[in-house]
């Protein structure tokens, strides 16, 4: 990583290495594996076949590791007033505490993978991101836990991108989502090709459009704690960033907060379009903003004004080109 040109510092690949597959865990029934309850599976061909070319999987079948069979009788979350357990309501038995100690265990030993992120399967007691139903006196009560095994994960790494299978149909989710598990390999490599503050500053400035794109204050947070490097140690400032980072990242990017950042962007070139490339420019933006146009639309006219015009600190900017083309997120965000 030395002396990287701006347009280096713009391009997703600059930062992972074009053969770099990014490292993901996945509930392993997603992966086509027989493990669920009943013996089957629950084989998502987005992860496996469009994901699968860009990730390689850890898969964790909570249930299985801690030690029941397959099939194995089915287990459901009940609350009758001692708080959240985890049962099989035809036999009776409680996995609670087995649960929680494998996953205790499970996260600790996850967390060594360096992981970029997490999917996880929909609906399970054990894997389930939220809205996991909960029973009281075997009947459905309320719909608002978490499996057992997702809550370890997410509340003590609260900075892995985290996602379930079903939400990865929604465009906009998607988008989110692969786009905080690129971002989060970017810091894992430059930490381990030697983080400093001035790389601090490179990464940085590189994702400043992108992270405007989600969360403005916390574009304005992370200014001030970079601006700040002076006044606290390394270790602090890095690891404070890393984590108001994620969080940035994670505030959903509306199509509201992309107008503005293609505004902002095209304020570099307000005085060097003519009028009719300002006025088809604009045009574009607001067909996107209406729902006529993808995402894809105005970035592309935008960056090939930038290619064109040589505006270093766009083409510096991540903003456009935050993770491979052939992922297609953009052409439908
Ligand atoms: S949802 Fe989780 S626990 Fe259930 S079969 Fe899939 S990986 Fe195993």
């Amino acid at each position: 990583m030395n002396s990287p040109s701006p347009a280096d510092l713009g391009r997703w690949s600059y930062w992972h290495g074009e053969d770099q597959l990014l490292r993901l865990g996945v509930s392993t029934c997603l992966l086509g594996e027989e493990v669920r309850f009943d013996g089957g599976h629950a084989r998502d061909r987005y992860v496996t076949d469009t994901l699968g070319q860009w990730f390689e999987y850890v898969s964790v079948c909570p249930e299985v590791e801690m030690g029941m069979s397959i099939p194995r009788p089915a287990i459901r979350l009940i609350d009758e007033g001692q708080g959240v357990q985890l049962v099989a309501p035809s036999t009776g038995e409680d996995f609670t505490s087995r649960m929680a100690d494998y996953a205790q265990a499970k996260v600790t030993e996850l967390m060594k993978f360096d992981l970029d992120g997490y999917i996880l399967k929909k609906s399970s007691p054990s894997c389930g991101l939220a809205r996991i139903r909960v029973y009281r006196d075997g009947m459905p009560a309320r719909r608002n836990e978490q499996g057992l095994f997702a809550a370890q994960l997410t509340e003590r790494w609260p900075s892995l991108p985290v996602e379930e299978e079903g939400r990865l149909n929604d465009p906009g989710l998607r988008e989110n989502f692969i786009e905080r598990v690129f971002a989060r390999n970017r810091w894992r490599t430059l930490v381990e090709r030697g983080l400093t503050r001035r790389r601090l500053v490179e990464f940085h400035t590189a994702h400043k459009l992108l992270i405007r794109a989600h969360n403005e204050t916390a574009y304005r947070r992370l200014g001030r704690l970079v601006g700040s490097a002076g006044t606290i140690g390394n270790r602090e400032l890095f690891a404070e960033y890393e984590l108001e980072f994620q969080v940035a990242l994670r505030t959903k990017a509306t199509v509201k907060k992309h107008v503005n950042v293609l505004q902002h962007a095209m304020g570099y070139l307000k005085t060097i379009l003519t009028a009719v490339e300002k006025c088809e420019l604009l045009a574009t933006i607001e067909d996107y903003r209406l729902g006529l146009l993808p995402l894809v639309v105005p970035l592309t006219l935008l960056r090939y004004n930038i290619r064109r015009h040589d505006i270093e600190y766009l083409a510096g900017q991540l903003y456009f080109d935050p993770h491979p083309k052939e992922l297609m997120l953009r052409n439908h965000a």
